[in-house]
């Protein structure tokens, strides 16, 4: 296809937004743009040697994978280049021009939020990569030409909205990125120092970008004095300028060495470097196994969820190597999905390097190796637990909801997971309590482990089943998050404790005495032909009638059957889009309310009568109110509401 000659556009509407932040520096350490832009060429030299291997032709006759800086005070420019696979004309309006990710306006709405509170942790989940360029840069000019490709594309903007873009010639494949710099400082601290500076290039280098697998090049100027025979200076002689050409990083992968020669610090700066976090892990697992399959792991477990971690599609964030080079990242089958939060890398000399990805999915040896991971992370989790609760409580709110989805999606270790999970209960306003602090606490004659589902906790404290419960003092857990009660379902029970919903089938309560189970089978008898009346009326909405032990002051309440899923689960799958999934419904009344006479009294006094009628479909629609469901027709509801308060005062 033939390029016009130059073209002048726009960003999308959203990266423009973007980079106005970024020209208004929301960040204080401008500095990490070298580490955003090497990470990025690093990305590209791994994707070139990965279609290399099918492809040898992408080389163009040269294997060196390099990334080069050049910096230039004179001119207050700095170069990176490197020759990994480049892009097209179309791939650098895609990928410069727009922001490729998924949610880009919840993503600015948070930066924003963000760049106003200035909190600079938060920000620093974005990883807003090629774009930290214009915190340095007034004009960044990118010009790329993809492997095996003819035409190269120059790419220029001053970060003002607009940017232009035409074809031109590149002799070798890759891309070269030229930042004119601000004339600022690098920090307030250090005023005289500026991004075009090679020592200082080559300490950020050191800091930041050590490990990239890459030699990271610069050419180094020195004032040199000539060497006398001896290879000593001649002390009188004129120095002159030399060049030599120094790789900046060690490039040694931090784990490969011996735990103990390894700081946290260098830890926590491989992390971010990899991972392109601003923020150091909560926690960091290295482990190194040898046995059936040999490897090292080397897992991190962020200390934030990104922003979008619970709506998008997850992917894994294991990256997988042999023998020091990359393989491929977000590898699956090393985790488990609900464990998509750990971040980090295996490396395994028993992978070869250009297996391919279906042949890898199929290893036997890789799905060893996924097994011995979740062990590993499940047990570390446990170790927090119990040794380190402050920080398991920062884990928990994080990935908590990650957790819970385990217990149904995962069959084997839900023994363990079943420990790792913590919910909301009425024993503490503030604290939350794992089923083994809930049985510890259990009175000796309760059985079951009680539990209310709903959206808050204030509602499910209002819940009129929870008043019985409350009255007799027995503990019950709050499952508030949409996943909940499908875990609790998995899981059926905790060491033979059965997990019982306050709104389901019989309580089961031991000391609500026999006495008044008696009672209300006995009510339940006399008040046959009732129940049957208002079955009859309130026909295809309710699967029964009963008179209700678990009731206290309110008049009705709607509980499901002992089979199927409950009211609150009904909700959460219409919310997803599966409607047809259906709770059995029981309209319990309280025998002992003073509607309940009314209703019993009208009902003797005219059975078929329209205000009988009328009483049983208002008692339906309160209970479907109090569970935070609309009556089916609310109008009609609405109605008889009115009318009841105009006859009420005839
Ligand atoms: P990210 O790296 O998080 O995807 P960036 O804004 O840094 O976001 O980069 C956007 C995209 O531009 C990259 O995903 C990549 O496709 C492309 N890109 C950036 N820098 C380079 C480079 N040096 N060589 C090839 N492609 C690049």
């Amino acid at each position: 296809m033939t390029q016009p000659l130059k073209e002048n556009r726009e960003f999308q509407a959203e990266t423009k937004q973007l980079l106005d932040l970024m020209v208004h520096s929301i960040y204080t350490n401008r500095e990490i743009f070298l580490r955003e832009l090497i990470s990025n060429a690093s990305d590209a030299l791994d994707k070139l040697r990965f279609e290399a291997l099918t492809n040898q032709t992408l080389l163009e006759g040269n294997s060196n994978y390099e990334i080069f800086l050049i910096p230039d005070e004179a001119t207050h420019t700095l170069t990176i280049s490197d020759n990994g696979l480049g892009m097209t004309y179309e791939e650098v309006i895609e990928n410069i021009g727009t922001i490729a990710k998924s949610g880009t306006k919840s993503f600015l709405a948070k930066m924003e939020e963000a760049a106003a509170s200035a909190d600079h942790e938060l920000i620093g989940q974005f990883g807003v990569g090629f774009y930290s360029a214009f915190m340095v840069a007034k004009k960044v000019c990118l010009i790329t030409r993809k492997a095996g490709q003819k035409d190269g594309v120059r790419w220029e903007s001053t970060g003002d909205g607009t940017y232009t873009i035409e074809t031109c010639e590149k002799e070798t494949r890759g891309t070269t990125i030229i930042l004119t710099l601000q004339e600022e400082p690098t920090s307030d601290d250090h005023p005289s120092e500026t991004f075009a500076n090679q020592y200082t290039l080559e300490k950020l280098v050191k800091k930041y970008s050590d490990y990239i697998r890459y030699p990271i090049k610069m050419n180094f100027m020195k004032e040199a004095k000539p060497l006398d025979a001896d290879g000593k200076e001649i002390a009188d002689a004129p120095a002159t300028q030399t060049t030599e050409v120094r790789t900046l990083n060690s490039m040694a992968p931090l784990w490969t060495k011996n735990k103990s020669q390894i700081t946290q610090e260098e830890y926590y700066q491989l992390y971010k470097n990899l991972f392109h976090d601003w923020e150091d892990p909560l926690e960091v697992i290295h482990s190194k196994v040898e046995g059936q399959v040999e490897y090292t792991a080397l897992l991190y477990i962020p200390t934030h969820a990104p922003f979008d971690f619970y709506q998008r599609q997850s992917t894994s964030g294991v990256q997988l190597y042999s023998k020091n080079v990359f393989i491929m990242d977000n590898c699956e089958e090393l985790l488990p999905e609900y464990l998509r939060f750990v971040r980090g890398l295996v490396d395994s000399p028993d992978f070869s390097l250009n297996i391919s990805r279906e042949l890898l999915q199929q290893s036997s040896q890789l799905k060893l190796v996924g097994r011995n991971l979740e062990k590993t992370v499940l047990k570390t989790l446990e170790n927090l637990l119990t040794k380190d609760y402050p920080k398991y409580i920062k884990l928990w709110q994080e990935y908590g909801k990650a957790l819970k989805t385990g217990v149904y999606s995962d069959f084997h270790n839900r023994e363990k997971l079943q420990e790792l999970l913590l919910f909301p209960s009425s024993n503490s306003s503030e604290e939350l309590t794992s089923f083994k602090d809930y049985v510890a606490r259990m009175p000796e004659n309760q059985t079951d482990i009680y539990y209310a589902a709903g959206k808050d906790r204030t509602q499910v404290e209002r819940l009129p089943q929870m008043e019985l419960l409350k009255e007799k003092g027995v503990e019950v857990l709050y499952l508030l998050d949409r996943v909940d009660e499908f875990a609790i379902e998995a899981l059926g029970s905790y060491k033979d404790k059965k997990f019982q919903s306050i709104s389901r089938g019989d309580l089961n309560l031991e000391d609500s005495s026999d006495q008044t189970k008696k009672e209300s089978s006995e009510l339940n008898k006399e008040n046959q032909s009732l129940l049957s009346a208002v079955k009859q009326e309130l026909t295809g909405k309710i699967a029964d009638v009963k008179i209700s032990s678990r009731l206290k002051s309110s008049p009705v309440c709607l509980v499901s059957g002992d089979n199927g899923i409950s009211l609150s689960m009904e909700q959460i799958l219409a919310e997803m889009d599966n409607p047809l999934y259906k709770a059995s419904r029981i309209l319990e009344l309280n025998a002992g309310h003073k509607v309940f006479n009314v209703l019993k009294a009208l009902y003797e006094n005219q059975p078929s009568s329209e205000e009988f009628k009328d009483y049983c479909q208002l008692l339906y629609g309160q209970a479907l109110l109090m569970e935070g469901l609309l009556p089916e027709d609310p109008i009609a509801f609405a109605n008889k509401i009115a009318t009841l308060m105009t006859d009420a005062n005839k």
